[in-house]
């Protein structure tokens, strides 16, 4: 489910820190053997500035894309290891942070306890399901589940209210597709037909695997395939989705009982833990409707297989290494073209960390993140502030009017670096060593109500929403703040001891392009305190929607795979976030130059080590199967295009690397995008 509709970041994969003691090479933090220079940078700068990093990091069977942020991840879950292995070894008094830790870690690494318990854990749930004996009883089971950290059906959320943007308020949002995209279900080619055909084996293997016969179990996956089918007809695609205005629809539940009959709202409320709820916000109100009707429609025995599966399916990860290894079989391998699962104590620490993430955060900061890093860092945004500044003033198509409401919208970007001044309580989540699932369904209550705790309630402008240890960084247009956190404030970002070429070219494009975000295709329709609310003139709306069509087609005609095309309109929010993020940074670093010049090192000018520094941060390999993945559901452009796709917009680019009309890459002027 989607808890912040609008939040934007810069890539897709949470990951962990790393903590990569890279040294200060003398190139300035360029790494001469992460280059191709057999490769011309005018007909694949890709492989030009990455091409040597791909050949060094050959992708694992566990993995179906890996790339520079993975590495990140995959040194930094060895320090995470240490850290909660640290916590976990000493006798821990009850309740306490190192308790929960070091139990927690300790049921999800005890493989034998879990294969002895089979899909015993999630039994009684399934029992209680089969149980249900009309459908009146299902809005409030349905209600259950979600609070517990299902996804049948609908989410609901609490996040802040997109027109009154200091208060929260209470959301629906559509949900309920295992498959994630509504093209798995209806698409026709033959590549979508075998993943659905595999799709629904796969729920029948793991019906069997949970105790059903095989005939109950091909019922029961006929009857999901069903119901999923008909919320995916009612579904939104994903770039419809990015439609700000048209997710918000907000009403009392008096008028959404009215506007979605056949839901007794209260009660669905009231189960949920929201007794007397006043308003809310239907994101997509005729997915509602379509849920409405399913619950009054389908046969009760229909949605309790569904209902069944979707307990079934969230639990998969938590239970026998052979409820596991089916899991994995289709989600993991069939869909993202994975060999080989990843061993437990990744896992392990993956779910510690999620669960626990800032009581480990915590403990990470005081061990890794130096303050200096801190202070570099917010005199690079202001740096970058200043460029967006200077920016948005010399552009030629926007009035004076709208301009100056850019500006003041910019000089209102609330900062966040490194951590939270505040940690988070977790002295009410329960930790035992009971079960690995009971832990899991304890923790999903505990965040779901701590989410609900703020319904209604004014929005807390302090909180994070990201852990420290992330690598990535985030823009959210409701508060207009741009957050990096201490994960992503480490080499291939950023480098204390690297020069300006490099640290501009990396983590001042990251910064650049959070702060790019909030001008562009979505985050330019808030205004400067987070409202959704018109301050552009209706010319100056129409030229930005015109300029922003340049790279919604350049996008279009990319082709990431012989039958397949990247899709222009998912990704045009971070498309111009990429473009604009470049430039921003490019123009403070022509700044930075001017104040300090610098020298070539290794034959490669200041410049063009300010494009290469860009392109290592997309460094990956990545498999077929993903490719396609990502294309359907991703709204990043693929680590290729963010670099051969986007560089071909900037001028510096061309001049940079004598890139002339006869380079594969070469874009005619006409052609080039000119936004901020
Ligand atoms: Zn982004």
């Amino acid at each position: 489910m989607k808890k912040r509709v609008y939040v934007s970041c810069i890539a897709v994969a949470m990951m962990m820190v790393g903590c990569n003691e890279k040294k200060a090479a003398l190139t300035g933090g360029i790494d001469l053997s992460n280059l191709d220079t057999t490769a011309l940078p005018g007909a694949d700068f890709y492989r030009y500035a990455c091409g040597g990093w791909m050949k060094k990091h050959p992708l694992a069977d566990e993995y179906s894309r890996f790339g520079s942020f993975d590495q990140l991840a995959e040194d930094n879950r060895v320090r995470l290891k240490e850290l909660i292995e640290s916590l976990a070894s000493g006798e821990a008094a009850e309740g306490t942070e190192a308790q929960k830790i070091g139990d927690l870690y300790s049921v999800a690494m005890d493989s034998v306890k879990l294969n002895q318990e089979g899909a015993t854990p999630i039994r009684p749930l399934l029992e209680q399901i089969a149980a249900l004996r009309e459908k009146g009883e299902l809005p409030a089971f349905v209600a259950r589940l979600r609070r517990a950290g299902f996804s049948p059906y609908f989410a609901v959320y609490v996040g802040a209210d997109a027109k009154n943007s200091e208060m929260n308020i209470v959301n629906t949002y559509q949900d309920g597709l295992s498959l994630g995209e509504r093209e798995y279900y209806l698409d026709r080619d033959e590549h979508t037909l075998k993943i659905r055909e595999a799709f629904q084996a796969h729920v029948a293997k793991m019906f069997q695997l949970v105790g059903f016969s095989v005939e109950e179990a091909a019922g029961a996956a006929m009857n999901v395939m069903a119901i999923e089918i008909r919320l995916a007809n009612a579904a939104k695609s994903a770039v419809e989705l990015r439609d700000p205005q048209a997710n918000y629809n907000k009403m009392t539940v008096e008028e959404l009982q009215r506007a979605v009959p056949g839901i007794d709202w209260n009660l669905y409320f009231s189960a949920l833990g929201l007794s007397g709820l006043q308003e809310v916000n239907v994101g997509q109100p005729a997915a509602l409707r379509e849920v409405a009707a399913i619950f009054n429609e389908v046969e009760l025995s229909v949605q309790k297989s569904y209902l069944q599966w979707k307990v079934i399916d969230a639990a998969a990860t938590c239970l026998s290494d052979a409820i596991y290894a089916q899991n994995f079989d289709f989600y993991e391998k069939t869909l993202s073209g994975k060999q080989e699962a990843q061993p437990r104590w990744k896992r392990s620490v993956s779910t510690v960390n999620g669960i626990l993430g800032e009581i480990v955060g915590k403990l990470y900061v005081e061990k890794h993140f130096p303050a200096a890093a801190k202070e570099r860092m917010i005199s690079l945004v202001e740096n970058l502030r200043t460029a967006l500044g200077e920016r948005i003033r010399g552009v030629r198509w926007m009035s004076d009017e709208t301009k100056e409401r850019a500006l003041e919208k910019l000089a209102a970007i609330r900062v966040k670096v490194g951590y939270p001044d505040t940690w988070r309580d977790y002295s009410r989540l329960e930790i035992r060593k009971d079960s690995y699932w009971e832990n899991v369904m304890r923790a999903s209550i505990f965040e779901y109500d701590y989410m609900l705790s703020k319904a209604g309630q004014p929005v807390d402008k302090e909180e994070w929403l990201m852990t420290p240890q992330t690598v990535n960084a985030y823009y959210n247009p409701t508060t207009n703040e741009i957050c990096f956190p201490a994960g992503i404030l480490q080499y291939p970002f950023f480098d204390m001891k690297a020069d300006d070429a490099f640290n501009y070219g990396a983590i001042g494009v990251v910064i650049g392009h959070e702060m790019t975000h909030g001008f562009d295709d979505q985050g330019r329709q808030f205004d400067k305190e987070g409202n959704l609310k018109e301050w552009w003139t209706a010319d100056d709306a129409a030229r930005f929607e015109e300029r922003a069509r340049v790279l919604v087609d350049h996008f279009n005609a990319i082709e990431v795979l012989p039958d397949l095309q990247a899709n222009g309109e998912l990704t045009l929010g971070e498309n111009i976030a990429d473009f604009g993020g470049i430039q921003v940074a490019y123009t403070a670093f022509q700044h930075a130059m001017s104040a300090a010049p610098l020298d070539d090192v290794e034959g490669f000018t200041p410049v063009q080590r300010f494009f290469l520094a860009y392109a290592a941060l997309w460094a990956a390999n990545i498999r077929d199967e993903q490719i396609r993945v990502l294309t359907r559901s991703d709204p990043h452009s693929l680590g290729r295009w963010r670099v051969n796709g986007t560089l071909p917009h900037i001028p510096a680019w061309y001049e940079a690397f004598h890139v002339t009309s006869d380079s594969p890459l070469y874009l005619p002027e006409e052609r080039r995008a000119e936004i901020w």
